[in-house]
């Protein structure tokens, strides 16, 4: 893959790229299938991403006609790369095989290797014969939903398709990697003002936070709402609030640090929530909820915006979600895309239907919404909210952060881009949104290491 990164570093034509042979093995990071037992007994907190993830040279699988490979220039870590790499709520391993039985493109994918990585920015560098939109030397990111789009499931919203897939966690060939092969109806145009890890990283939280919020699949948000907005400075939450903030919405962001509460004041946020100054028990014990603390929670958000949200932002899961349905305005709406700290989740549902409140599913987005919520990045009205940058070896410990919450925002993983700060093409646009307002992830983050190196 050198040879491709000397030529988009150096300017090359998509002709000259498309010339380029292409290598028999690249270098990706995986887990695999021999090691899925290695932190069995062990409780979640102590599955260690940074002893089953592996950076090693693989194969280049066949291209399927519909199919482009890209190289990838940087990459992202997602929760989702947490789940896979501490094999829970299960080894990913069982997708690739169900994936495997499909067809014989499918079949590709059941390996004994899985190569992870659901959010990539790069360059098209070959095509298969029936891609039509896209071609060698396309500056793109790619999005994760992966659809078969000769299934008639998968033409109304295809998040509904019965095969739905999210690509680098139910399909193989991720974006942790220097290469990676996605289906050409994956492909969405590079923000040109932003450099490669900046772009690497919006797709999956970006969109997801789209349809939630602000597509009608989602919570549909309108002018004035107050959104309530769970861990508001972390991948899918940094997104949030500027969608609130962006939609004439009243965000109330819940935070577990002083630092966080700083970092939202300077996105905009003025409602914060700093959950752990606050020491909510919403469990008394394992199989106890207090309604008391769900009250005082509420009497909390009243405060700050003098009436109950109309929307709540839900993924924290078991931990959260019977707060959450208690503080809904009524008539109201908790949107959830997902259980981090649990998936069995009770709340009391007296105080859904007795006034009228719903709670709306959400996963991904289908390819219209995330194009739409890439238009939104490629604009400067969405900005990414990269705070830090590993290279591919250090996958392990970048993963590491984000189980273990130690981060903020997003963090990006250089594939071939050699270092920070590549890949701008639009320099107008950038001084016109300001580095201030693309920065203030990356800047907060920094701020804080020099702390913690003169504490
Ligand atoms: P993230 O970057 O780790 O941010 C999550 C935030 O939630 C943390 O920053 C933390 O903020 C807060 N949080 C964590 N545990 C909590 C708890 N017990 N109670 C209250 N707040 C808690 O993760 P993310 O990328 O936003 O993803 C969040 C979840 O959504 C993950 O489970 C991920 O797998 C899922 N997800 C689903 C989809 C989908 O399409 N369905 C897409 C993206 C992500 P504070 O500590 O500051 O409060």
């Amino acid at each position: 893959m050198q040879a491709f990164r000397e030529a988009i570093l150096n300017g090359a034509s998509g002709e000259e790229i498309g010339a380029i042979p292409l290598p028999d093995h690249y270098r990706a990071a995986t887990v695999h299938r021999d090691e899925v037992g290695m932190f069995e007994g062990l409780p979640s907190a102590e599955k260690d991403p940074r002893l089953s993830l592996h950076v090693e040279e693989v194969p280049v699988p066949e291209l399927a006609p519909d199919e482009a490979y890209i190289a990838v220039m940087a990459s992202a870590i997602n929760f989702n790369t947490v789940w896979s790499s501490i094999f829970e709520p299960l080894p990913t391993f069982s997708f690739l095989e169900r994936l495997g039985r499909e067809s014989r493109w499918g079949a590709r994918h059941d390996l004994p290797y899985h190569v992870l990585g659901s959010d990539a920015s790069g360059v098209v560098i070959r095509v298969g014969s029936a891609v039509r939109h896209w071609k060698p030397g396309d500056k793109v990111v790619l999005h994760c939903n992966y659809v078969d789009d000769q299934d008639p499931s998968a033409h109304h919203d295809s998040m509904l398709a019965a095969n739905q897939r999210i690509w680098g966690y139910e399909s193989n060939f991720g974006g942790l990697a220097d290469l990676t092969v996605v289906k050409a109806n994956q492909i969405m145009p590079k923000p040109a003002h932003l450099t490669w890890e900046e772009a690497a990283v919006n797709a999956l939280c970006n969109s997801t936070s789209y349809r939630m919020l602000v597509s009608r699949s989602g919570a549909d948000m309108k002018q004035g709402d107050v959104v309530l907005i769970w861990g508001a400075t972390g991948g899918l939450g940094g997104y949030a609030v500027q969608y609130v903030l962006n939609g004439g919405g009243i965000p109330v962001g819940v935070v577990s640090s002083e630092d966080k509460v700083q970092l939202l004041k300077e996105m905009g946020c003025e409602a914060v929530i700093n959950r752990r100054a606050k020491n909510y028990r919403f469990w008394k014990d394992d199989h106890t909820q207090d309604e008391s603390e769900w009250r005082r929670f509420g009497k909390d958000i009243r405060a700050l915006v003098n009436e109950d949200p109309d929307i709540v932002f839900e993924h924290p899961g078991r931990t959260t979600m019977g707060a959450s349905v208690f503080v809904t305005k009524r008539g109201g709406t908790i949107v959830t895309c997902a259980a981090t700290s649990g998936y069995l989740v009770e709340y009391d549902n007296r105080h859904l239907w007795m006034k009228l409140k719903s709670i709306k599913s959400s996963h991904f987005a289908n390819y219209q919404e995330a194009w739409e919520a890439n238009r939104l990045v490629c604009l400067g009205k969405i900005n990414p909210t990269l705070s830090v940058c590993y290279p591919l070896e250090q996958v392990g410990e970048a993963a590491y952060q984000v189980h273990h919450n130690l981060h903020e925002g997003k963090i990006a993983v250089l594939a071939l881009a050699p270092t920070e700060g590549l890949g701008i093409d639009d320099y107008a646009l950038r001084e016109k949104i300001g580095e201030d307002k693309l920065n203030i992830f990356r800047r907060h983050a920094s701020r804080q290491r020099e702390q913690a190196s003169t504490d």
